[in-house]
């Protein structure tokens, strides 16, 4: 859980700084003095979450028979919503200073709190305040329809279960994917992308026979905290907690979190559930539908599938990426992001040393060459060490220098980001040295 006034963490700070300075993260309209935890990604940021995204795409969806994608409408039908209970229970309770008006989760204040931590002002009474942010369908605001932005995207997933099975030639245990945006109006934001009011969801609801829920839990448990690592996220900072039992939701029989160690503490990077029949037993009864699985093997029995749920945050898996890869080399003076190649936004850089005497001309030769294949970056202008400084600020495992050799033997010094060290390598190796060195990292990634 966050701290109710967020604290000052120096490496948040150093992150915060280097995601604004380098391009991968900026406040959401700041030129009209920004909007209070909502964040626009930049040119680099938006590489390192579309990396995330494809990577927990092919893991869970491409390298697995039976799971399927789907991408369902941020617009749900309001009884949707209903159903899954966010109408009824998906508040947080919150007090309001009566001097500031400043609004604070009442569970997330140091018990019996009456005054208002920023102004000493009294606190009112706690109310439950619901989460879901509401808008209007339809042309005229008198007409429309009060609906909701979906505060996750796993609901999508339960009001298709039908459409999916029945056009699809599954059997249990299968699970559905989708990942894509939810929206949460948070009573307390802070730390950055980790809370905020509109961020990106990776879930998976597998269905499975009654009773096999636990062993699927186990599984899955294994699987997220393991892609976690294959991220190339420090092992001893990641954890898995169970949650007891007066945190789990009533139909819920078990839970855990994964956890990572941001500077601020251990906190929820993904929740693994078992929901048991929950969602569709309740889509059933309010749709009137029937979502049942048909198992032919057992003469045509209607099962309602268990469910074990895997719910991701993309933001928060990002901001684990660059909390966990910074690193000041103070031996040689530079920032470093040390990204694992299958997530740097930029897997090669390509300098020509000099601006002059064909150099230009055969480095972009050799960035139009590859950047189909490797997303590359080009860059002539500063010295070469500004540049190599800006490529570890960004993360970019290598860089390749065109120089006066190449000319005279076409060899060209590759530089890896972490180690420092400098190979010489043959023009035409370029393709195949980084295939091995890139695909060899990211086939672990299956
Ligand atoms: P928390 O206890 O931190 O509020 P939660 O238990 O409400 O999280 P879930 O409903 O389980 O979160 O959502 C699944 C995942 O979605 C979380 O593990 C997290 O990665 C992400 N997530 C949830 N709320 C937010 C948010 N406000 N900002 C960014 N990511 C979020």
């Amino acid at each position: 859980m966050t701290p109710v006034k967020p604290m000052s963490y120096p490496l948040m700070e150093k992150v915060v700084a280097l995601c604004r300075r380098r391009g991968f993260i900026f406040q959401s309209s700041e030129i009209y003095g920004g909007i209070n935890a909502v964040y626009d990604y930049g040119p680099l940021g938006v590489e390192l979450k579309r990396n995330v995204k494809d990577l927990w795409w092919r893991n869970m969806v491409t390298a697995r028979e039976n799971i399927l994608g789907m991408d369902a409408a941020i617009l749900m039908h309001p009884k949707v919503w209903e159903a899954s209970g966010h109408v009824d229970n998906f508040h947080d309770p919150m007090v309001e200073c009566q001097k500031c008006h400043r609004r604070y989760r009442w569970d997330q204040l140091p018990g019996e709190t009456s005054t208002c931590p920023e102004c000493q002002g009294e606190l009112g009474k706690p109310r439950q305040f619901n989460l879901m942010f509401k808008t209007f369908l339809g042309s005229t605001e008198e007409g429309a329809q009060e609906i909701y932005l979906r505060p996750e995207t796993a609901q999508g997933i339960f009001v298709n279960f039908d459409n999916v099975v029945s056009s699809n030639r599954v059997k249990l245990p299968f699970g559905i994917a989708q990942l894509g945006k939810a929206f949460r109006n948070e009573i307390t934001t802070g730390n950055f992308i980790f809370r905020t009011r509109e961020f990106e969801q990776m879930e998976m609801e597998f269905f499975v026979r009654p009773g096999e829920n636990a062993q699927w839990l186990e599984y899955w448990v294994h699987e997220r905290l393991n892609w976690f690592k294959l991220l190339g996220i420090s092992p001893q900072k990641l954890r898995l907690r169970a949650h007891t039992k007066d945190e789990l939701a009533h139909y819920s029989q078990a839970c855990y979190d994964v956890e990572y160690e941001f500077p601020f503490g251990f906190s929820e990077l993904e929740g693994i559930a078992d929901r048991g029949t929950y969602d569709l037993t309740q889509h059933m009864a309010l749709s009137g539908k029937k979502l049942y699985y048909i198992d032919q093997e057992a003469r045509g029995e209607k099962i309602v599938p268990a469910v074990v749920e895997t719910s991701a945050g993309v933001d928060r898996t990002v901001l684990t990426l660059l909390t966990d890869s910074y690193w000041e080399d103070k031996e040689n003076d530079r920032i470093v992001l040390r990204f694992h190649p299958a997530v740097a936004p930029i897997k090669v850089a390509i300098f020509p040393l000099f601006n002059k005497a064909g150099m230009p001309n055969v480095a972009r030769k050799l960035y139009d060459d590859i950047h189909f294949k490797f997303p590359a970056f080009y860059d002539d202008g500063g010295s070469i060490g500004k540049r190599y400084r800006r490529q570890d600020e960004a993360g970019t495992p290598f860089c390749i220098t065109i120089d006066h050799q190449t000319l005279e033997d076409r060899t060209v010094t590759l530089r890896d980001r972490d180690s420092l060290e400098q190979i010489r390598i043959s023009l035409n190796q370029v393709d195949s040295v980084l295939t091995d060195k890139l695909e060899s990292l990211i086939q672990r990634n299956k």
